[in-house]
C-alpha cells in the first residue's frame, strides 16, 4: 500500500500551515520562514512538485537545444586555432555533446514528474562534466593552454552558476553542485598528479559559485511556493481549490484507467449551512467549515486529493478504493460530524451535520460526467432528508432525481 506521505499532496501541503499563536524559538522560526520546504521536497505537494518539475523541464528543454547549436557553431573556431590531432578528437566530442544535449532537448517524457526532473538535471550537468573530462584529455599534454582554448577550462564554473536559474531545494541545489565539483576536483587531481593549491584555489572559486547559484535556487524556490499556494489553496480551509481539482481529476481519471483500479468520488456539503451563518453569524459559520476540512483531512489521510469545491461543498477523490470503500468511508465521516464540537463566540455548542454523494468512475466517464453523477448522489441525499450517504448508482435514476431537482 501506498502511504500517505507519497501520495497524499493535501496532507504533505497542509503539515506545512504556519500556527502564528506563539513567540517562535529559532526551531519555531525556521519552521515558520518554510525552511523544510526549501531543505528538500518531502514537504512539497504532489500537485506543486508536478508544477515545479514542469518549470525545470521547459528550462532544461531551451537551454539543452541551446546549447547543442552552440556547441556546433564553434567548430569552425576549434580548425582555427587546433592541431589536426587535437581537433579529431574535439569534433567527436563536440558531436557527442550537441547530440546528447539535443536528445536531452527533444526528450518529453515525464514533465511533470519529478523524479525525470531529477534525471533531466542529472544529465544537464553530466553532460558538459563529461564533455570537460574529455577536452582534459584532448588537451592535458598542453602544459600551456591559452587564448581561446582556455575557455574550456571555463566549463565547471560556467555549469555550476547556469544551476542558478531552477527552483531547486537546498539538497538538490548541493547534490547537482556536487556532481559538477566532484567531477573537477577528480580530473584536476588525476591530470595534475596531485593536489596543487592551484586547485584549491580552483575549488574555492566553485564553491562561492555554487554558493551563489544554491541561493538563486533558493529564492525561486520560496517565491515559486508562495505564488503557488496563492493560486492554489482556499485561505480559509487550506485545502486546494477547484482550479487544483479539475486538474487533478483529469490526471487521476487517466491513472485509474492505465493502472486499471478504481477511483471513487466523494462529494460533501454542510446541510442547511445558510442557517449556520444565520443563526450565529459568518465567523462561527466559518469555524464550522475549518473544523469540517480539519476531520476530512484526518478520515482521508490515503485520499489521493481533498479539496474545497465551493463554498459549503467538498471533494475527495479516492484512488484505488472501490464504491463500497468509499460508501464506508463517508459513513464514517458522516457520523463524525456528529461528535465535533464546534463552539460559537458565546461559547454555544454548533452541531452541523453533512450530505454525502458518492460515485465510482466508470468506463465511458468524462470529467463532466463523473461529477454531474457525484452531484445527483448529493441532491438525492438531500432529498432523503440530509445527514446521509447516497451512491449515484445508474443514469436513469440520477435522471429522474435531476427531474425532481428542477420541479422543487
Ligand atoms: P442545503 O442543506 O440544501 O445544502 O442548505 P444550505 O443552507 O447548506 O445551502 P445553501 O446553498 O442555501 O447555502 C449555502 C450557504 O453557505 C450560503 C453561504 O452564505 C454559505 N457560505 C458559502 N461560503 C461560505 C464561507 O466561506 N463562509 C461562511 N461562513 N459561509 C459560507
Ligand atoms: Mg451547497
Ligand atoms: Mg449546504
Amino acid at each position: 500500500m501506498t502511504s500517505a506521505s507519497t501520495i497524499n499532496p493535501q496532507v504533505k501541503g497542509q503539515n506545512t500551515q504556519k500556527n502564528e499563536s506563539t513567540t517562535p524559538g529559532l526551531l519555531e522560526w525556521l519552521r515558520r520562514s518554510s525552511f523544510d520546504d526549501l531543505l528538500n521536497s518531502e514537504m512539497h505537494s504532489r500537485d506543486f512538485n508536478g508544477s515545479r518539475s514542469e518549470y525545470i523541464y521547459m528550462r532544461v528543454r531551451l537551454l539543452s537545444i541551446i546549447f547543442s547549436i552552440l556547441s556546433l557553431l564553434w567548430i569552425p573556431v576549434d580548425i582555427f586555432v587546433m592541431t589536426e590531432d587535437e581537433l579529431s578528437s574535439i569534433l567527436t566530442l563536440r558531436l557527442a555533446y550537441s547530440g546528447l544535449f539535443l536528445l536531452l532537448g527533444l526528450s518529453t517524457k515525464g514533465a511533470q514528474k519529478l523524479h525525470c526532473a531529477h534525471w533531466r538535471l542529472s544529465a544537464f550537468v553530466l553532460i558538459p562534466c563529461l564533455f570537460y573530462v574529455g577536452t582534459r584529455l584532448v588537451f592535458n599534454h598542453e602544459t600551456n593552454i591559452n587564448g581561446v582554448l582556455l575557455g574550456y577550462s571555463f566549463l565547471p564554473y560556467l555549469t555550476v552558476v547556469l544551476l542558478a536559474i531552477f527552483p531547486l531545494t537546498l539538497m538538490e541545489g548541493v547534490r547537482y553542485a556536487s556532481i559538477v565539483g566532484i567531477t573537477f576536483f577528480i580530473s584536476e587531481v588525476y591530470f595534475n598528479g596531485s593536489l596543487t593549491i592551484e586547485t584549491l584555489v580552483d575549488i574555492w572559486l566553485l564553491t562561492l559559485l555554487a554558493g551563489i547559484a544554491i541561493w538563486a535556487q533558493l529564492a525561486q524556490l520560496h517565491m515559486l511556493l508562495r505564488l503557488y499556494r496563492e493560486a492554489s489553496r482556499d485561505p480559509l480551509t487550506g485545502l486546494v481549490n477547484r482550479r487544483v481539482l479539475n486538474k487533478w481529476l483529469s490526471i487521476e481519471i487517466t491513472r485509474a484507467r492505465q493502472l486499471k483500479r478504481p477511483l471513487s468520488v466523494l462529494l460533501f456539503d454542510l446541510d442547511f449551512f445558510k442557517r449556520v451563518n444565520d443563526t450565529y453569524g459568518h465567523l462561527t459559520g466559518d469555524k464550522v467549515l475549518q473544523a469540517f476540512s480539519r476531520l476530512l483531512k484526518r478520515d482521508l489521510i490515503n485520499s489521493n486529493l481533498i479539496g474545497r469545491y465551493g463554498g459549503e461543498e467538498f471533494i475527495a477523490l479516492l484512488s484505488g478504493k472501490d464504491t463500497s470503500a468509499a460508501l464506508n468511508i463517508a459513513e464514517r465521516i458522516r457520523k463524525n460530524c456528529h461528535r465535533i464540537q464546534t463552539y460559537n463566540s458565546e461559547g454555544q455548542l454548533v452541531n452541523f451535520t453533512v450530505s454525502v454523494g458518492v460515485t465510482g468512475l466508470r468506463d465511458s466517464d468524462t470529467i463532466e460526467s463523473l461529477i454531474s453523477r457525484v452531484d445527483k448522489g448529493l441532491y438525492s441525499a438531500k432529498m432523503k432528508g440530509r445527514d446521509i450517504v447516497v451512491l449515484a448508482e445508474d443514469n436513469e435514476n440520477a435522471a429522474s432525481e435531476n427531474e425532481n431537482r428542477e420541479q422543487q
